[in-house]
């Protein structure tokens, strides 16, 4: 029986049989005890499934990260103890140094620090492409040692949109794979793997627990990518030849495309970078997934209202939102979210960083915080907090205006969040 997606938010991953919990147990524990070394030793062979050590996998976890390879409509998942923890292990997964990756300019300044700085230190080269690049642009962005596509489908803060079919026919061209974060918009609004793309990542942190209680990553595969195409296999050694720190195993052939993927990730990286979510913010996630469907739906409502509202007022400049009708990204918004984007917009505050200064000391409700995506609204001034060392034409070269607020709409009533951007607006 297919279910829809709010079902699966409430209920996915976990199905208690007959006299179990309803909720989902945390199982707070490092360790599984068994009655024979034998048993213990099938496990360690991946002979067997079954726990011995939450760093490599713990039932509560896995029960999360079922419910979100369910809502993505992948074949596997794991969690990670972050959004960046997340984006590292998918791209390393599948690189090593010597390789290249063509991403997406418009990413989350973590993940380009990541990708740019410190994978660059490992040795991997990126090449940085607009997120709607054409097919013409991607092509000429691949090397030889390509291994693999980059991109956000709502970046975090640009509020770009992928051109994920573009991407994902381009990625599949060279043979290599599409890796999609897909945080901001959350399953709920867009499911990358419907649009071709193969991997997906989330920063858990934001609207998937969307409380600001625990930060969080998982990594989804759709199965879809064959590693043993011919002229692919050669470019993905670590998933189509033996793996000597295990037992020689080959992971795409002994667990399959849809399971290849997850299991090196865990067997190799978990095991030895050691990045696991903890089996209590996995539950509080799961909280958070559990009204994730209701609550997409109004951060979107909200974003939209204020938005629309806000670029109708005389001390705003100007206001950008995916699902604002004129918006640069309006189009594509269309296309990959017609259903909604997220509760995030930037606006322009007319007279500059000192308005945006005063503007942002009389708000109430909208909280100044550097945190985006909780049900609490949230509101930023980048060009007096997180970029306040920068002048204005530095801030200018990374594409933030001295004006810009970035305000991240919660679930609250629209009526207030409004009227408490009227009043402060007054004092500008
Ligand atoms: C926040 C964020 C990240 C990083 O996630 P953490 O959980 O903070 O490590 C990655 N990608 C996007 C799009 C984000 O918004």
């Amino acid at each position: 029986m297919s279910e829809s997606i709010g079902t699966t938010c409430v209920q996915g991953g976990y199905r208690p049989s007959d006299g179990e919990p309803r909720q989902l147990p945390i199982y707070q524990s490092t360790t599984w005890k068994y009655d024979t070394s034998e048993h213990m030793g099938r496990l360690f062979d991946l002979e067997e499934a079954g726990y011995f050590y939450t760093r490599l996998q713990n039932p509560t976890n896995d029960a999360v990260a079922a419910k979100i390879c369910a809502l993505e409509g992948g074949s596997a998942a794991m969690l990670t103890s972050s959004g960046q923890a997340a984006n590292f292990f998918a791209l390393f997964n599948i690189m090593s140094a010597g390789d290249h990756v063509v991403a997406s300019s418009a990413i989350y300044g973590g993940t380009f620090n990541l990708i740019k700085h410190t994978m660059g230190r490992m040795g991997i080269q990126s090449t940085f492409v607009s997120p709607h690049a054409t097919r013409e642009e991607l092509d000429a962005a691949f090397q030889e040692n390509t291994k693999c596509v980059f991109g956000e489908t709502v970046a975090n803060p640009a509020l770009d949109v992928l051109d994920i079919e573009t991407f994902a026919a381009a990625a599949h061209a060279h043979g290599v794979p599409l890796i999609v974060d897909n945080t901001f918009p959350t399953p709920v609004k867009c499911r990358p793997f419907e649009w071709g793309a193969d991997i997906v990542t989330h920063s858990t942190t934001k609207y998937m627990d969307g409380h600001g209680a625990a930060v969080g990553g998982a990594i989804v595969d759709s199965g879809h990518f064959d590693w043993l195409a011919p002229g692919v296999a050669e470019r993905f050694p670590g998933l189509t030849t033996p793996d000597v720190s295990y037992h020689g195993v080959v992971y795409a052939e002994k667990f399959g495309l849809g399971g290849a993927f997850i299991t090196k990730c865990t067997a190799q990286l978990m095991r030895d970078f050691g990045s696991i979510q903890s089996p209590q913010n996995a539950f509080l996630l799961n909280m958070g997934l559990e009204s994730l469907h209701l609550r997409m739906d109004r951060h979107c409502a909200n974003g939209l209202e204020i938005a629309t509202w806000l670029a109708a007022h005389p001390k705003v400049s100007w206001v950008r939102h995916p699902s604002l009708p004129g918006d640069a990204n309006y189009q594509l918004a269309c296309k990959y979210l017609p259903q909604g984007s997220c509760g995030v917009v930037s606006f322009g505050v007319a007279g500059g960083r000192s308005a945006a200064e005063e503007f942002m000391k009389h708000l109430r409700v909208a909280a100044i915080e550097t945190h985006v995506a909780d049900a609490r609204s949230c509101i930023l001034h980048p060009a007096n907090a997180t970029h306040r060392q920068m002048n204005d034409q530095e801030l200018a070269d990374c594409g933030i205006t001295p004006d810009l607020v970035r305000l991240s709409c919660g679930i609250e009533d629209a009526s207030d969040l409004i009227a408490d951007l009227d009043q402060a607006l007054s004092f500008v």
